[in-house]
């Protein structure tokens, strides 16, 4: 399990794989952040990904 804090509010989610907690996160953000979502560019989104997988990678087996 890895724990990944939302970039847009203080929830964290937990999950084993990285497809599960995008999952989880999209899940998330169509509810909490919708426009986060629909108001982001492509490059925006490009660079929440990157964001993410450093997150990701770097976080800490629990
Ligand atoms: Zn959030």
């Amino acid at each position: 399990m890895k724990t990944i804090t939302c970039y847009d509010c203080e929830s964290s989610f937990q999950a084993e794989t990285r497809e599960e907690i995008l999952d989880i996160l999209y899940e998330h953000y169509m509810k909490n952040h919708h426009s986060v979502i629909t108001g982001a560019s492509d490059e925006a989104k490009k660079q929440w990904m990157e964001q993410f997988e450093k997150d990701w990678s770097a976080a800490e087996e629990v």
